[in-house]
C-alpha cells in the first residue's frame, strides 16, 4: 500500500462526491447542508502506561448523522488517523447505511497508533481506556453509538470493548449490543468476519450479471474466468479473493501488499498464497509469479485485468496513477480508495466503478444482524430450523410414496436442511447486495444526467435521509 497522498484530502473527496450528487436530489439547500455536516466530533487524549513510560494517545469518535439511532461504524487503529480522516469515514457510513437500508446513522472511531508496534496486552489497555472515554461522554451504547472493527482492529478488540462496557453498565440487559464484530462465543454472529469480503463478491457478481454493462466493456456475462487484481490481503481483501476464486470461478492474477507485489497472468491460487504468506511472512517469491519490490508495489494495480479490487486504505488511485489503470471494473472494497479527481479520469476512460459506499456495506449489514441478535437475545434459526427440516422431510417422504422411488441419503440431507445462523446471514447479505445494486443502477438509468454508480448511490442515500428529516418535521 502506498501512503495516502496529499493530492485531494479524503474528506474533500467525500464532500466533492456529495456535492456532485446533491443537485439531482431535489432537496433544498438547508436540508442538504444538515445531511452533509458531521453532527458530533469528539477528540480525546488519554495517557496509557507502555512499559515504563506514559504515552499520550490521540483518538476520535465522530457521529456524522443522528437522523437514525444508534449511530454505527468501525474503529480504526492507524498512525494515519486524523480528525479529517475519521470525519470522512463517518460521513461515508451514513450513506452506506442508507443505501443498504440499515437503520443507523453513520459514525467512525480512530486511535492514532500503529497497532503492530504494541503487544496484545498494551493494545488491550489502550482499547479499554478508549472505551472508558466513550462511556464517560455517552458516546457508546446499544441505542447510542455502536462501534465495530475497521482497519487495524478485529473481534479481539471488540471483545475488550464489550467487556469494558459491561463492567460499567452491569444492569443494561442489552449491553452486548454496544459493539458488533464480537467473537461468536461472546455474543457475535456467524459470518461477520467474512461479511465485507463476501458482500464485495456479491456486489461484483451482480455487476457482472448485467449484459449491457459487460458487452459495452468487451467482457462476457458472469464472473467465471474473469481476472482480478487485489490490493491488500487484510480481512476484506483475503475473503474477497477466496470467495471470488472458489465461488465465482474468477482468476486472481495480481496482489499488492505492504512488502511488495505479485503478478501472474496464468493465475495465483489465493488459498496457497495466503498459506505461503503465513509461513514466510511475505508474499514475495511465491512460485510462478513475477515479484515487485516494495517501492514498486503499486505498479501491480496498473497491470492488465478485468477487475481491480483496492482493499487497503483511502487515496490509492489519484490523478497520478489513474491514467495508467487498465482494469475495466474497479471494485472499491476499501473506503475511499479513489480520489474525486482520480475518478474523473477513470470515468472518462469508461471504467465501471462499483463504489465503496455500496460495495463494502456487507460489514455493516451483518453488524446490523448481530445487533438485532443481541437485542433479541436469541440466535437466528433457533425457532424455525427443526420445523423447516421436519416439513421438508415429510415432503420428501410424500414424493417417495407417490412416485414409488427413493431419494438418496445425501440428497435428502441437502434438501431437508433447516437453515443455520450462517445460512441465514449469508442469504440476508446476498439479498441486500443484489437489491441495493439494482436500486443504484436503476437510479442511474432513470436520471439521464447521472452517468456513474457513485453519484447514483449518493443520490438514493441522500433522498432517503432527506425523507427521514422531512418526516421528523425538522425541515417542514
Ligand atoms: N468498519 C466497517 C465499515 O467501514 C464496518 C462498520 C460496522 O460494521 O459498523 O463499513
Amino acid at each position: 500500500m502506498t501512503e495516502p497522498t496529499a493530492q485531494v484530502s479524503f474528506y474533500q473527496s467525500v464532500i466533492n462526491y456529495f456535492d456532485k450528487a446533491a443537485p439531482h436530489t431535489g432537496l433544498h439547500k438547508g436540508l442538504l447542508g444538515q445531511i452533509k455536516t458531521c453532527n458530533s466530533v469528539y477528540r480525546m487524549h488519554f495517557p496509557v502506561k507502555i512499559g515504563s513510560e506514559y504515552q499520550v494517545i490521540e483518538a476520535y469518535r465522530v457521529q456524522h448523522s443522528h437522523h437514525r439511532l444508534p449511530t454505527k461504524g468501525g474503529i480504526r487503529y492507524s498512525i494515519h488517523v486524523s480528525q479529517e480522516e475519521v470525519m470522512a469515514l463517518a460521513t461515508l457510513m451514513t450513506f452506506k447505511c442508507a443505501i443498504v437500508n440499515v437503520p443507523f446513522g453513520g459514525a467512525k472511531g480512530g486511535v492514532k497508533i500503529n497497532p503492530w508496534e504494541y503487544t496484545p496486552g498494551q493494545l488491550e489497555k489502550i482499547t479499554r481506556r478508549y472505551t472508558t472515554e466513550l462511556i464517560k461522554r455517552n458516546f457508546i451504547g446499544p441505542s447510542i453509538d455502536v462501534p465495530a472493527p475497521d482497519y487495524g482492529t478485529g473481534s479481539r478488540e471488540m471483545a475488550w470493548i464489550y467487556d469494558t462496557y459491561r463492567t460499567f453498565k452491569e444492569n443494561d440487559i442489552d449491553a452486548a449490543g454496544c459493539v458488533t464484530g464480537k467473537p461468536v462465543t461472546q455474543h457475535g454472529i456467524w459470518g461477520r468476519d467474512e461479511a465485507t469480503g463476501r458482500g464485495v463478491y456479491y456486489g461484483i457478481r451482480e455487476a457482472c450479471n448485467h449484459k449491457e454493462d459487460m458487452t459495452s466493456r468487451g467482457m462476457s456475462l458472469g464472473t467465471s474466468g474473469k481476472t482480478m487484481i487485489i490490493q491488500g490481503l487484510g480481512n476484506v481483501g483475503s475473503f474477497t479473493g477466496r470467495i471470488a476464486q472458489s465461488e465465482g470461478d474468477m482468476k486472481i492474477i495480481g496482489v499488492s501488499e505492504m512488502e511488495g507485489g505479485l503478478y501472474n497472468p496464468k493465475g495465483i491460487d489465493i488459498f496457497k498464497l495466503l498459506d505461503y504468506r503465513r509461513e514466510t511472512g511475505s508474499i514475495l517469491g511465491f512460485p510462478g509469479a513475477k515479484s515487485f519490490e516494495k517501492k514498486d508495489r503499486t505498479k501491480v494495480l496498473e497491470q492488465e485485468c478485468d477487475i481491480l479490487v483496492p482493499a487497503a486504505l483511502e487515496n490509492q488511485i489519484t490523478t497520478e496513477n489513474a491514467p495508467n489503470i487498465k482494469a475495466k471494473i474497479i471494485a472499491e472494497a476499501a473506503n475511499g480508495p479513489i480520489t474525486s479527481k482520480g475518478e474523473e479520469i477513470l470515468l472518462e476512460k469508461g471504467v465501471l466503478i462499483i463504489p465503496d459506499l455500496f460495495l463494502n456495506a456487507g460489514g455493516v449489514t451483518v453488524s446490523y444482524f448481530e445487533w438485532l441478535k443481541n437485542l433479541s437475545h436469541m440466535r437466528f434459526g433457533r425457532m424455525e430450523k427443526r420445523f423447516n427440516q421436519n416439513t421438508y422431510d415429510s415432503l420428501i417422504n410424500l414424493i417417495e410414496d407417490t412416485t414409488k422411488s427413493t431419494i438418496g441419503e445425501r440428497e435428502r440431507r441437502v434438501i431437508a436442511k433447516g437453515a443455520d445462523e450462517i445460512d441465514l446471514v449469508r442469504s440476508g447479505l446476498e439479498e441486500t447486495m443484489i437489491t441495493s445494486y439494482n436500486e443504484i443502477r436503476e437510479t442511474m438509468k432513470r436520471k439521464k444526467k447521472i452517468t456513474d454508480l457513485r453519484t447514483a448511490a449518493f443520490v438514493g442515500a441522500i433522498q432517503k435521509i432527506g425523507s427521514d428529516y422531512l418526516n421528523m418535521g425538522v425541515f417542514p
